[in-house]
Order: C-alpha cells, then structure tokens, then sequence
C-alpha cells in the first residue's frame, strides 16, 4: 500500500508561475490551519474539509514531472496535515524537488524536514514582529512564539533555500511594526513582503479593508523586496 493512501488533499493546481520564483511548479493544497489569520485569503482551505486523493494527485505530478521543475505544497497550513511528510517522502524518492509552505508553528516537523532534506526551498510566513501579543493578534489565536523563533532559527541555519514572507495589512500593521520585523529576522535574512488583499478574507470585515498597493510599499521599505 502507498504512503499515500487515503489521504486527500484540498486542491490541486498543475502548473504554476506563481508560486515557486523562477520555476514551474505543480501546487498540491491541504486543508485545515491551527491559526485563524482574520485576513487569510485563503478562507476555503482553511474551513474545508479535504476532497482530492493524494494519490491520484501524486500519478498525475509523476505523468507530468518532466515538464515541472518542482511541486509546492501549500495550504491552509502544511504542517498541520497528515500528507505533509508522507507527500514531501513520495516525492523525494521520484526525484522531484518539493516546496513547503510553513506558518512555523511546527518547528519539531521542519527539523524532520532539513534532517531528512526534503524539501528544497522553505518559505515561512512572519505575521508581525516576533512577540507573542502581536503575532496572536495577527494570527487571530493564541500563538507560542518560542515555537516560531525556533522555526525561524532552524530554517535559516538549515534549509538549503528560504524565504520569509509578510503580508502586509494596514489594518493591523504599521510601517515599525515592518521594521521591527526586518529587525527580528535579522538584515541578511531573505524577507519579502506582499500586499493584502480583501478578496476571500476569512473574517467578513477584513473584505472591507483597505488593500496594500505594491507601489505604497515599495516607498515605504526602500531596499526591501516587495512582491505584489
Ligand atoms: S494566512 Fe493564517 S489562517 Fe490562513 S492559511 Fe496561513 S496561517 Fe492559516
């Protein structure tokens, strides 16, 4: 029986320029997140429960694997899914390099993770500057921090490839709350922000709030990319 194996995923995108800088990637999305960010954009995935099997997924990306330069597997929160390491094995034993997404609550994963090198490039999101009442706030639940610097140690000391990334939310973000950031991770630390965007929030207030533009960010973080 395969690892896969009655396991299903949320959804499933067969080729992306998107989500993998410089590569074209197949994009598998669990289900299910243990934070509650009020301005996720990706509401379904969070509140959904799964209905794709991962193993016809899997048959698909390997039909395919020559024309993918990797796979990303995203969510939703990866780490908080039973596919995640099996689906990251599979494809380390087909050769296929992985992409995980991470919102670094799960730093005892990620070790297995950069232990086992299963997973070229990590991206993690940073929500906020790094202490607990405004990452809880950001993240909509109570969040241990200890657990998120760790993760943040971990992935810069040993991922082969990383990124950090903040969303930017002028409701609930100032221009320091930015640099405080940059601070944190440390200046030599790969850091992107984006911009929000209300369409899809899950909380319904957070779809009437003012969006981010690339430009406003770019004046605001001079130096510092920005992606839109
Ligand atoms: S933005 Fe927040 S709620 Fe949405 S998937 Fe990421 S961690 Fe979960």
């Amino acid at each position: 029986m395969s690892k896969l194996s009655g396991i299903k995923a949320g959804g499933y995108l067969p080729a992306s320029f998107l989500d993998w800088d410089g590569r074209i990637s197949a994009v598998v999305f669990c289900c299910g997140c243990n934070f509650r960010c009020p301005w996720c954009h990706n509401s379904t995935l969070v509140l959904s429960e799964p209905g794709l099997l991962l193993e016809d997924i899997f048959s698909d990306i390997m039909r395919r694997s020559k024309f993918l330069d990797g796979v990303v597997v995203s969510g939703g929160e990866p780490t908080f899914w039973r596919g995640f390491l099996p689906l990251l094995e599979s494809l380390k034993e087909a050769g296929i390099p992985a992409k995980a997404d991470t919102n670094g609550s799960a730093p005892a994963l990620l070790r297995e993770v950069t232990e086992k090198n299963l997973a070229a490039h990590i991206a993690m999101d940073i929500k906020a500057p790094l202490d607990a009442d405004a990452y809880s706030r950001l993240a909509g639940v109570p969040v241990g921090i200890e657990k998120i610097i760790e993760s943040v140690e971990l992935i810069k000391a040993y991922a082969p490839s990383y990124e950090f990334r903040t969303t930017y939310v002028p409701a609930l973000h100032t221009v320091g709350d930015l640099l405080k950031i940059r601070r944190d991770l440390s200046d030599d630390a790969h850091w992107v922000v984006q911009c929000f965007k209300p369409e899809g929030c899950l909380d319904e207030e957070f779809k009437k709030k003012e969006a981010a533009s690339a430009e406003k960010l770019k004046e605001l973080l001079p130096g510092i990319k920005i992606r839109g």
